[in-house]
């Protein structure tokens, strides 16, 4: 049976020559530390959802990606976090969103589905909950880092927010997600993210709407997105793909493609994801000049790529 994992760390405008030799590599090592943790996981019998919550732990905490320590500034200054996650085994879903201090807001978004009778929790009721689980927090300071300061202050007294790997913004970029298929075929998606910088308070993206920036389903596919929240959220984009398999008879790469370089963009929308079937196939369709992505299969596939 062939098992495998995708990830990313976000889409967008993300042009070669803005990059050093020495930024490219660290990008890559931290994709490659991420990847290998999800592959690690699978390659021992470990499930899905074990190996996307790994994955994108591994990915929050480093401070070059938009999630957990790296996410963005709000236009109050603040940092607040969506993430979520999706068995496909049981459609059991767990989100959180406008997060504060919670160190790995996917372990959060886990706990919501595990231990809660819900599946999505908000602002103070989210991080009340989280308190009362013992889910670790830190210090405000945790999430500070000068780039992406930088980037607030020059926008933050207009109305104007933007995608962390926006065109003014090529430095640094984004949200985080991963998808896998387990060896007793069993799929999972987990998407994490610090939003868009400047966004209003209380402003929620697609990564903690279950259908819109994650979803996985054993009958078709897991996905993650990143890219302009607001489109992937009007379009129902990760629940798109799997619709579009289950009900319109595409294979994964057909309706991936579809749904990336048509619906979305059809709207406005920019950006990409990740996606792989009950087969373990995988796509990583992207709009954008790049998307950091990677992915690993028990057939022996391994890819870790930015352009
Ligand atoms: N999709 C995320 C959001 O709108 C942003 C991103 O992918 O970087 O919150």
């Amino acid at each position: 049976m062939n098992f495998g994992i995708a990830l990313h760390g976000g889409a967008g405008t993300i042009l070669k020559k803005e990059m050093t030799l020495d930024k490219e590599k660290e990008y890559l090592f931290g994709l490659e530390a991420a990847l290998s943790r999800g592959e690690k996981i699978l390659s021992k019998g470990g499930s899905a959802i074990e190996a996307v919550t790994e994955t994108v732990v591994e990915l929050e905490n480093n401070s070059l990606f938009n999630a957990g320590k790296g996410s963005v500034f709000n236009h109050l200054g603040k940092h607040e976090m969506d993430a979520s996650i999706m068995n496909g085994k049981d459609l059991n879903a767990g989100a959180v969103c406008c997060v504060e201090q919670f160190k790995n807001p996917i372990i959060l978004a886990k706990l919501v589905m595990e231990k809660s009778e819900h599946v999505m929790l908000t602002g103070n009721g989210a991080m009340e909950f989280g308190e009362k689980m013992n889910c670790e927090k830190v210090e405000e300071s945790y999430f500070f880092d000068q780039l992406r300061y930088d980037q607030w202050q020059s926008i933050k007294d207009s109305d104007h927010f933007q995608l962390d790997h926006s065109i003014n913004n090529p430095k640094k970029f984004g949200t985080v997600g991963a998808v896998a298929l387990d060896q007793h075929g069993n799929l999972a998606a987990a998407t994490s993210t610090g939003g868009m910088t400047n966004k209003k308070f209380g402003r929620i993206g697609d990564s903690s709407i279950i259908g819109a920036g994650n979803y996985a389903n054993n009958n078709t596919c897991a996905v993650s997105c990143t890219g302009s929240g607001e489109y992937f959220i009007r379009n129902v984009t990760a629940y798109d793909v799997s619709c579009l398999m289950e009900m319109g008879g595409l294979d994964l790469k057909e309706a991936s493609d579809k749904v990336i370089h048509e619906r979305i963009k059809k709207i406005g929308g920019d950006g990409g994801l990740i996606a792989i079937d009950k087969n373990g196939h995988i796509e990583m369709p992207f709009n954008t000049e790049g998307m950091y992505r990677g992915c690993w299969s028990s057939k022996g596939i391994k890819k870790i790529e930015i352009y």
